[in-house]
């Protein structure tokens, strides 16, 4: 399971997610809180970034903007909504991947440039950061956080090629488009418009809705990370953003300014479908929800068990585990409950509690675990610091056998997209065979989903391309930058 603990440094040593990024804009004539709806957007994506949340409206040629550390419902009130006015919007909630958790790095980022404010928020990380940052400070230009995203705003801000006076919005993302490596779904507010675009590659995800009025019309239109946010705020989902594609939202709807580059293989983050994404949410055209059950299904025929109960681990193993439990015709039941009211704390939970963090979150249904043989499917394995106090709860609950499935393969390598997974001396399974997690951990047997297995889930194949370079080594992009850096 990969958890996004509260605490601020982590002290259970779980991955972070990336990012959550929204963009609303109204209709000429159409009343849209932008603020209010955008508020509940990045409520819906509060599982990508918990750490800081921000939003930036536009009225004229003024920007409002409110950021703050923690949970977004922590962050806004109605009080500081009601100054945040205008037809369009853009927010953010964040877990860092570069640079630090402070106030400094939480977005979106804001800057005055010479044709006005200008606004990003960003969901991925940049992997030739540290190149563009150095070319930066060559011309001049300073930077005032250790974040990739402030650079991606500075070089925003600098005029396009050409340009006479009158900013090229065009052609200064295209540049960003053609220059930054990696992982990059942004939102840009300038000007009194949206823009939105997502890296060649599509590595994170970003999606297009329309917001609807209430007869039923059309009142504005809604980017974010996760089709899921478009439910809350009454919006209809459209279309994925496609890699390498540009888009304006503004009071005349939306336009297509830079076609997707076809000829690129796309590489989605695998693990989107794995964990990061919300169940409810669609990717590629798909439930990601089904997904998960299919990656269960898979994992039953190269892994099955001789056992009386399938479990998950919940929230995010629990479809993997029902389409195990069906592949393999096993009752699925549940068999550890969550405190789902956990949230973002300053407080360490000292030394005794951190040795028993397991139990701070999960609590096992006794009643369905004792006196049987129980398979404990989960939707990965990182550090291996969860899975052993995990089967541990089982055994003392009465579980006669835990037999542990992981609905994803064995994580090997380090990510440089965007997701903070650990380093190589940090991973289990980089350091430990399977044989040997499976001691590690004390389960009676264990087995881990096939790369191959997984891309028949998601649907990998020549027309579709995943990144599962933490899983295969294989990145993507160029990460030369990071090589060494993280193992
Ligand atoms: S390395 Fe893993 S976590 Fe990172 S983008 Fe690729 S699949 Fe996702």
């Amino acid at each position: 399971m990969i958890e996004a603990w509260p605490t601020a440094d982590d002290p259970f040593g779980h991955p972070r997610e990336a990012c959550g990024v929204v963009g609303i804009a109204a209709l000429a004539g159409r009343r849209v809180d932008a603020a209010r709806a955008a508020f509940f957007a990045l409520y819906a994506l509060q599982h990508r970034g918990q750490e800081s949340a921000g939003i930036a409206t536009q009225v004229g040629d003024r920007v409002h903007i409110h950021r703050g550390m923690g949970l977004v419902a922590q962050v806004f009130t109605e009080d500081s909504l009601a100054p945040l006015q205008g037809p369009v919007a853009l927010g953010h909630t964040r877990y860092s991947t570069t640079g630090s958790s402070v106030l400094a790095n939480a977005q979106p980022y804001l800057i005055e440039t010479l044709h006005g404010p200008l606004a990003l928020a960003h969901n991925g990380n940049v992997t030739n950061a540290r190149a563009l940052r150095r070319a930066l400070l060559a011309r001049g230009v300073g930077l005032v956080s250790t974040s990739d995203s402030e650079v991606l705003t500075l070089m925003l801000a600098e005029p396009a090629e050409g340009e006479d006076g009158v900013p090229d919005w065009p052609a200064r993302l295209d540049r960003i488009m053609t220059r930054v490596q990696g992982a990059f779904s942004l939102v840009v507010l300038a000007g009194g418009a949206l823009y939105a675009l997502r890296d060649p590659l599509g590595l994170r995800p970003l999606c297009l809705g329309e917001l609807i009025g209430g007869q039923g019309e059309v009142v504005g239109h809604i980017v974010a990370s996760e089709s899921a946010a478009f439910g809350t705020v009454g919006a209809r989902f459209v279309r994925e953003v496609a890699p390498g594609e540009i888009l304006r939202l503004d009071a005349d709807g939306v336009a297509r300014l830079r076609a997707p580059e076809e000829a690129r293989r796309p590489a989605l983050c695998v693990f989107e479908y794995v964990y990061f994404a919300r169940p409810d949410s669609q990717l590629e055209g798909r439930d990601v929800y089904m997904a998960r059950m299919a990656l269960g299904r898979e994992l039953a025929a190269e892994h099955p068990a001789d056992a009386d109960l399938v479990i998950g681990v919940p929230d995010s193993a629990t479809p993997a585990a029902m389409g195990y439990a069906a592949a393999v015709g096993l009752p699925y039941g549940e068999g550890l409950m969550k405190n789902r009211y956990i949230g973002r704390t300053f407080i360490q939970p000292g030394e005794a509690l951190r040795r028993s963090s397991v139990r701070l979150k999960y609590n096992p249904i006794r009643e369905n675990l004792a006196g049987r043989r129980v398979v404990l499917v989960d939707d990965s394995i990182v550090r291996g610091n969860t899975m052993g106090p995990l089967v541990r709860l089982l055994r003392q609950a009465g579980a006669t056998a835990v037999h542990v499935r992981i609905s994803s393969p064995p994580v090997r390598h380090p990510c440089f997209m965007g997701i903070d997974l650990a380093s190589h001396a940090e991973l289990v399974a980089d350091r430990l065979s399977v044989d040997e997690v499976c001691a590690h951990i004390g389960a009676d047997s264990l087995g881990y989903l096939s790369v191959e297995g997984m891309g028949r889930a998601v649907g990998t194949g020549p027309r579709r391309g995943h990144c599962a370079a933490c899983f295969t080594g294989d990145y993507p992009v160029n990460v030369d930058e990071h090589r060494g850096e993280r193992g």
